[in-house]
Formats: C-alpha cells, sequence, structure tokens
C-alpha cells in the first residue's frame, strides 16, 4: 500500500513527502481509511509504530475538506506536555501546505504562556493539542468554547489512565458536543481502557497490533550488578564508544539526579529530565537531545513513553521498571521506525523478581552478560536462574508470551481501580 491510495487532500500529500514518509505504517494503512469513514475507532498498537501521523492525516484531510470554519473543530489530548508539544510539532509538519491551525496548551512555563493560550483558545484555532490539567484549568475560566467540535483524539490513553487522569478526561468530556468523532489511541488495552470505551465511543471499530513484546531489532540484555557498581557500568559502557544518543532511565528523581551530576563530574555531555524542571528547561533539554547537541539523557518515567527521538542507539535502565509493559516502552525508544538499537537492564539482587516478571511478561529471557573484570564480582547469576525455578506462577498460572492484565503488580498505580 501507498500514501496515494488513501485519496488524501493533494496539501495533505504534500505535507506527507515532505515528512520523508515513502509508505503507511501498519496501523496507518488500517487507521487512516477507518477515521476517513467517519467512525469511532479504538486503535492499539506498539509505541513506535506511527500511531500520531495515522490520526494527524485524516485530520488534516477531513478539515480541509469538509465544511469548517476557524473555530474549535478537534481536540486531541495526550498525557504529558512533551507529547503534547511533540503531537503540535508533527502536526504543524504535516499540514504546512494545509493551514491548519493549531495550539499547543501543555501547561508549565510562565504566566505569559496560559495567557497566549487563552488568547488563541478565544480566538479559536482549528486543532487544540492539550494535556488534561492544563486544559481544565482553561476549562474553569469560562472561555473554552467547544460548540462545534467534531473531533475528539485521547492519545497514549492508557498512559493517562495510568497518571489518574480519568476524573479529568471525563470532565473534558462533559464539556465536548455529544455528536462527534472520537479516536482512542493506547499502546495496551487494559481492563480499565474497556471500560472507558464502552463509556465514551459509540459503535467504534477496533484496530489490535499490539504485542507484549519490544521490537525485534532491538538487542536486549542485562546486567546482575549490585548498586554500587552501576556508575562504573555505565562509563564503561560509553566511554570512548561512538554512541550518538543514549537514553538513562532512572526510577527516581533523586536517581536521576545523581546519574546526571555523576557523569557530569566525569565530564560526559549528559543532562537530566525530571519533574523539578521547569517547562522551559525540559523543551530545552528535549531540544538538546533530538538536535544532537546532548549525547546522554538522563530521565524519570515521564520520557519514557510516546517521546519519539530517532537513532537512540543505547537505553540503559539504571533500576529495573516497575512494571513489564513499562519496560516495552523504555526498549521501544531505541530501535524506531526499522532502525536498531541496544538496551541494558541493571538489576540489583532486589529487584530480580522483579526482572523474572518482565521476562515472563515478554515471554522469552533476556541475556544475563558478564561484568566487565575490574568492576568486580556482581550478585551471581545462580542465585537468579535458582529463584527463577522455585518461582510460584501466580493466580491463573503461568503467562509466557501472553499478556497479563495490567493489575497485580502495579495496582499501587491505578486510580480507577476499587
Ligand atoms: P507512536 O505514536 O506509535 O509511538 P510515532 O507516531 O511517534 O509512533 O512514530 C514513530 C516514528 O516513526 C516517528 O519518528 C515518525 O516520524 C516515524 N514514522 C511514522 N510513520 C512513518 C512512515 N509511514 N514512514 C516513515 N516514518 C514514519
Ligand atoms: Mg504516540
Amino acid at each position: 500500500m501507498i500514501f496515494t491510495d488513501f485519496n488524501l487532500a493533494a496539501p495533505v500529500m504534500e505535507g506527507v513527502e515532505a515528512m520523508g514518509y515513502e509508505k503507511p505504517s501498519p496501523i496507518q494503512e488500517e487507521a487512516i481509511p477507518i477515521i476517513l469513514g467517519g467512525h469511532d475507532l479504538i486503535a492499539c498498537a506498539q509505541t513506535g509504530t506511527g500511531k500520531t501521523a495515522a490520526f494527524l492525516l485524516p485530520l488534516i484531510h477531513k478539515l480541509l475538506t469538509q465544511d469548517h470554519d476557524d473555530t474549535i473543530q478537534a481536540l486531541i489530548i495526550a498525557p504529558t506536555r512533551e507529547l503534547a508539544i511533540q503531537i503540535d510539532q508533527q502536526l504543524q509538519g504535516f499540514s504546512y501546505f494545509a493551514n491548519t491551525s493549531s495550539i499547543a496548551v501543555y501547561g508549565g512555563g510562565t504566566g505569559a504562556g496560559f495567557d497566549q493560550e487563552k488568547k488563541a483558545l478565544q480566538q479559536g484555532a482549528q486543532v487544540i493539542v492539550a494535556t488534561p490539567g492544563r486544559l481544565i484549568s482553561h476549562l474553569n475560566l469560562g472561555y473554552v468554547d467547544f460548540s462545534n467540535l467534531k473531533y475528539l483524539i485521547l492519545d497514549e490513553a492508557d498512559r493517562m489512565l495510568d497518571m489518574g487522569f480519568l476524573p479529568d478526561i471525563m470532565k473534558i468530556l462533559s464539556n465536548l458536543p455529544v455528536k462527534k468523532q472520537t479516536l482512542l489511541f493506547s499502546a495496551t488495552m487494559p481492563d480499565s481502557i474497556r471500560k472507558l470505551t464502552d463509556r465514551i465511543l459509540i459503535a467504534p471499530k477496533q484496530i489490535n497490533l499490539a504485542v507484549s513484546k519490544p521490537a525485534e531489532n532491538v538487542l536486549q540484555a542485562a546486567y546482575l550488578v549490585y548498586d554500587n557498581q552501576k556508575i562504573a557500568l555505565i562509563e564503561s559502557l560509553i566511554d570512548g564508544k561512538d554512541l550518538p544518543l543514549v537514553l538513562i532511565f532512572a526510577s527516581t528523581k533523586v536517581g536521576v539526579k545523581e546519574v546526571e551530576s555523576i557523569l557530569k563530574r566525569k565530564k560526559f555531555n549528559v543532562s537530566a529530565i525530571h519533574s523539578d524542571l521547569e517547562q522551559d528547561q525540559r523543551a530545552e533539554v528535549m531540544n538538546r537531545f533530538r538536535s544532537r547537541n546532548l549525547q546522554i539523557l538522563v530521565a524519570t518515567d515521564i520520557v519514557s513513553r510516546g517521546i519519539d527521538v530517532d537513532d537512540i542507539s543505547l537505553v540503559i535502565n539504571y533500576n529495573v521498571p516497575g512494571d513489564a509493559e513499562d519496560y516495552v516502552h523504555r526498549v521501544g525508544r531505541t530501535a524506531r521506525a526499522e532502525k536498531s538499537g541496544v538496551a541494558l537492564t541493571f538489576i540489583n539482587e532486589k529487584e530480580m523478581g522483579k526482572f523474572r516478571r518482565i521476562e515472563e511478561f515478554i515471554g522469552s529471557p533476556v541475556r544475563k552478560l558478564l561484568l566487565p573484570v575490574h568492576l568486580g564480582e556482581g550478585p551471581s547469576l545462580e542465585n537468579y536462574e535458582r529463584n527463577k525455578s522455585s518461582h510460584k506462577p501466580g493466580r491463573g498460572g503461568k503467562s509466557y508470551g501472553r499478556k497479563p492484565s495490567r493489575g497485580g503488580n502495579n495496582s499501587q498505580r491505578r486510580n480507577d481501580s476499587r
């Protein structure tokens, strides 16, 4: 299939060409005709599979070819500021020739930013890209007019529910016209998403391309390593190698700051991104990383999903992610769009059980690498293997190759349970 098969308006096709896309990805092949056909849609596909263009291209086409004015026609809701900015940037790229007006409403930043958003919302832009909290701040002030809205898109819906945005989403929905086309995109399809789609979509078409495995072209491996060996291990992995971009995930803000400051002291080109930074500082770091003026980015969870930076050659999980799907998403930061990459996970003696659960989730063991000799001995592999055989499968037995529901080990993060 090629892009011209969709019969998209000429300015949209020019945008596709300008973005350098040659052929549609599988999710785009399936989603674009459904969206053009006016149906509600639930689309589930792994990170990095091109979901953004799957909704933006038909949306721009419709805005261009159907009756519309300059009032707000479409609302795209995304969980994080970074993602909202990124969607808005792609929108601007694709709609360059179509002249779609848009505005990103994503919080953080300055009071002036809020006033600018307010002005644009009052004047009306055809497409609003927003994070839930910030949009609600504007809604509460009473000047946002959604009465002509025709399209609602929820991007990274699973992430939004994980982050506790369900009440916000329902509140936003109560401000929207009932008659509209609703599209929901998600990397996973937990029960909570099903419940949401039952409530807010009408006779939706469904696409499910989700797999619980990272892309095949990612080389995954892990080290059994004590916390006090981790920095030296990072050094030996990065030092003297010509790695374009490296992304390191740590589970806590404190951890992120520590890794950043130690690597900085060792004169690496490194910065961190976490929620203590102001919005413009975060944007600045992301821009440097994207433009390759920054080699190593250390981050908490906030960037692990949805942020699109090409050519990350190495992803390091400084801690084992708390939830198997986060592992898949983080590993998905590398090897985007058919390139290859390496993802390494550091497992300390306390995290073995957690990592075994990840291996069960993805349905295959991840190779354990030997520590460089100068680091001394790490936690023993026998220990890892031994506990493995005594590991009791949970309710429902082992789930090799099958995707367990999102409950269980991450129930503390769910806000919609119970
Ligand atoms: P997702 O939202 O599914 O995680 P994105 O929409 O962020 O994925 O797309 C991932 C990457 O693939 C981006 O760099 C995007 O520009 C690129 N991409 C998407 N669709 C295509 C395509 N048809 N051809 C080439 N690159 C594409
Ligand atoms: Mg996406």
